[in-house]
Formats: structure tokens, sequence, C-alpha cells
């Protein structure tokens, strides 16, 4: 079978080669690839700066946003023949750890798990990939090839779950607004997850009018595209996910008393601001705010964000992918153009 492949480490690697099937220890579900979705993270991969190829082999199968069909899957284990299906990306640690023993491999205290086609464990970019029930979710299969769209909204569904909990810490908590900085794919889906939950939602992005400025109001948000509004909307929550030193900086301080802000983008480090760290930490404390970073999801939330995308308007899903490359020209999709919004690799069924 073909799969798209790199060497990490080795910057524009890339390549459609002939790979062996899946071997039966990746799992007892055989799917057949629909699609792959395409992040920042398999462009970091591309550009040779993270990845980790298996153990004792070169190439690493790229690919963690899945979509595939059930092709064959054993008796009573909840997935048939047919069935929509998304492989969860992150495995636990080996020995493991107090969160990993738990379920709770996306909060891994020790770095030593392992995810699906970033590292150490071939991804799903492959004609077929094979994966254990325990670890496969099931799609709505009225979502189609918009199920590609699971593993981003488990991201967002892990930070709505964390954020709710943050917030019961007060018996009071009943947020009214909701402020997402960026309005690519994962900020689109905090802002929909907002929304889902009753919020006035915001949305600030660089980017003026365009689909992005569209997909927000369709949600029935607000659009923002000056960095001012960041100071003015005092929103009760805010979800960060532009990963832009810059508005981070002046998402600090931001929220309204007691706000929640919530941070998703992995920023490079080595940007340096002046900042008034007395400022900042006077309007936290008397403010009673918090700042909270977050990584990776569980079971739990790709449950939590399947359901959210099979209550989702599906003509609004299917708007955020922007480009569907099939998969003889993969590397287009690896390309960030202006105007993408999700870019998926279509694989022939
Ligand atoms: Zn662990």
């Amino acid at each position: 079978m073909r799969a798209i492949t790199v060497t990490p480490g080795i910057a524009e690697s890339a390549r459609l080669e002939e790979v062996p099937e899946p071997p039966p220890s990746d799992g007892a579900i055989v799917a057949r690839t629909m699609a792959l979705g395409v992040c920042g993270t398999d462009r970091e991969i591309l550009s040779g700066v993270y990845g980790f190829a298996p153990p004792g082999e070169q190439r690493l199968v790229l690919g963690h946003e899945s979509l595939g069909v059930v092709e064959a899957a054993p008796p009573g284990c909840g997935f048939a023949p047919g069935d929509l299906v998304v492989g969860i990306v992150r495995r636990p640690d080996p020995e493991p750890c107090p969160a990993c023993a738990v379920g709770e491999w996306d909060m891994c205290r020790n770095g030593r798990y392992t995810e699906r086609g970033i590292k150490e464990r071939h991804g799903y970019g492959a004609e077929r990939f094979r994966i254990e029930p325990d670890f496969a979710v099931k799609v709505d299969p009225a979502l189609g090839v918009l199920g590609v769209l699971l593993e981003p909204a488990s991201i967002l569904a892990k930070a709505w779950d964390h954020t709710e909990r943050i917030g019961h810490r007060a018996r009071a908590f009943e947020p009214r607004s909701l402020l997402v900085t960026g309005a690519g794919p994962i900020g689109l889906l905090a802002a929909l997850m907002g929304v889902q939950r009753g919020l006035a939602v915001h949305v600030y992005d660089h980017n003026k009018g365009g689909p992005k400025e569209a997909l927000t109001r369709e949600l029935g948000g607000s659009y923002h595209s000056d960095p001012e509004s960041l100071r003015r909307l005092s929103p009760d929550i805010l979800i960060e996910c532009t990963g832009v030193p810059a508005v981070i900086r002046d998402c600090l301080g931001a929220t309204g008393p007691a706000g929640i802000t919530c941070l998703t983008g992995v920023t490079e480090p080595g940007k340096h601001f002046d900042l008034d760290i007395g400022e900042i930490n006077r309007t936290t404390v008397l403010n009673n705010d918090c700042v909270f970073g977050t990584v990776n999801a569980n079971r739990r939330h790709y449950e939590m964000a399947a359901d959210s995308l099979a209550r989702a308007d599906k003509r609004w899903l299917a708007r955020l992918i922007t480009r569907r490359v099939p998969l003889e020209r993969f590397d287009e999709a690896l390309d960030h153009r202006k105007g993408d919004i999700k870019v998926i690799v279509e694989f022939a069924q």
C-alpha cells in the first residue's frame, strides 16, 4: 500500500512510497483511510524540527488527523465493517505515570508517551491503518468526510472540559462571554463549542473580512480584527489559539473578574517583551483570574468532540475544509496557502 512518509530531522524529506501492510500489533481493527487532515505539527515535522521514527526505523508514516472506514474488526469489539472511525493519537507511556495509569495520557507526567504520526509510532497517512479498539472512536456516519475534523475538535473539547472544571472552583460559575483569538480551524472549533454552550462569542483574528469573518458571523459570533478589541471585551473565558507571542501578551489580564484564559498554541521560544509583571500579577490576584495551558486529548475528549461535531451544522463544518487534495498530490496539502483553514488529503475509495 502507499503511505506518506518522512525522515524525521531532515527537512523536505516527505514522499509517497510503498510500505508493508500495517502489522497486527498496531491493533485488531483494519480501516481503509478516507481522509487525512494536515496541521502545523505536520509542517513542523516536514521542516525537520520535530518528529521521531519508530525505534529502529528511519522513516515515519506521517499523519495524526485520521478518518477511516472499518474493513475488519473482531466480533464484540464495538466496531463493525462500514463504521467511520478516527484513531486516537497518543498512547500511554510504558511506565506508566499516574496520569497514564488512569487513562489520562494527555496529562502524561514523564513525557514517555508515544504518538501516531508524530512520536515513535507510524501515523495514519497510509491507504490502510490498524488500530486498537480502545484507541478508536466512532464518528456519526452523517458527518462523512467531515469526521476528519474529530482530532482537532478533541483538542478543543479538552480545552473546554478543563476550562469548565476550573470555573467550577466558584459555585456561581456562570460564564456569559467568550473571546477566541485566532480564526484558524482550532479557533473556529473553539468558537463553535462556545456557541453550543450558549455563550456570546467573539473571535479575534488579524485577517480582515474573508471566510473566517463569514464563518464567525454564521455561528452568530462577532468578529474583530483590531488588537484593541483584546483589551475592550473583558470576556469571562478567553481561548488563545494563535500561538503568536504579541497576541498572547495582550491576552494576559484581559478577562473579566474570575476570568479563565486557556492557552492552546505552541510557540517558538525567543520573543522578548517589556511586560508590567506587577500589573499582570495584581490583576490576576485581585480578579481571581486563571491562565492555563492545554495540549492533546484523552478518550473522553474525543467522545465529547464527536458529540459536538454531530450536533454542528454540517454545511458550516464543510466550509472549514478549504482545500481537498488527492493522495497523489499530498505535497500540495503540506504547503500553507493564503486563505487556508483546514486542508485535507483525500484517499481514493
Ligand atoms: Zn505518562
